[in-house]
């Protein structure tokens, strides 16, 4: 079974999430970690379960996204897996930190490339990979159908959903993937965003103004 670990942070307090199971192995979505205390979170986290991070991935490489990357690979000395369609927001990185107000001394760039056919295995855990374009290019929810919950990133939360007015944002396209790849998962799917609390692919379906049934 995994376990499934939520840290707020970074300005923009961005949804790191550590998910682990008894094998003691462990891996990190979205590392968003900035400076000692944000970093000394994470790390007790892990030394304190006995956890051995394996791997990190990313839903998509927003900044707030991606700006602990280095940290997490440098400590733990762990690949990272995205879509190839990140690459060229890792490209533009430092540029975006800085006019964020963000701290990116260095880019961590992508070690394996990931799609709809990757499996993505640690301990005696499997995650399904769901391609979700839209809010940014190369965007990717992690579903696991036996513990009954997705990893979302910027494209569903909790009553609202991801914008759609940055560089690759496309309204249609993010409806579309919200519709054909969310929407079609079971009601009681526990869906944990990139920003905010945790819901519920039911209640999404009935309560979310942007995408709720019966709405355009
Ligand atoms: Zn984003
Ligand atoms: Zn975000």
């Amino acid at each position: 079974m995994i376990t499934l670990k939520r840290f707020a942070f970074n300005p923009f307090q961005m949804n790191t999430y550590v998910l682990s199971d008894e094998s003691g192995e462990c891996i990190i979505i979205d590392a968003g970690m900035q400076g000692d205390d944000e970093e000394a979170e994470i790390t007790n986290y892990i030394t304190a379960n006995n956890l051995k991070p394996v791997m990190m991935l990313l839903t998509h490489a927003h900044i707030d996204h991606i700006v602990g990357n280095s940290f997490i690979a440098d400590r733990y000395n762990i690949s990272l897996s995205a879509h190839k369609d990140c690459v060229p927001f890792l490209e533009g990185a430092d540029g975006y930190a800085s006019s964020f107000g963000l701290t990116l001394e260095k880019v961590k760039t992508i070690d394996n490339y990931i799609d709809e056919n990757s499996n993505i295995k640690f301990g005696n855990s499997k995650l399904k990979v769901l391609f979700t374009p839209g809010h940014a290019s190369g965007s990717l929810c992690f579903y696991s159908p036996t513990d009954k919950f997705v990893i979302t990133g910027d494209v569903l939360f909790n009553q609202s959903i991801g914008r759609t007015d940055l560089k690759t944002g496309d309204y249609d396209l993010l409806q579309k993937s919200i519709w054909e790849k969310l929407f079609t998962l079971p009601d009681d799917t526990e869906v944990f965003p990139g920003h905010g609390a945790e819901t519920t692919i039911g209640y999404e379906k009935v309560n979310n103004p942007f995408v709720a049934i019966g709405r355009e």
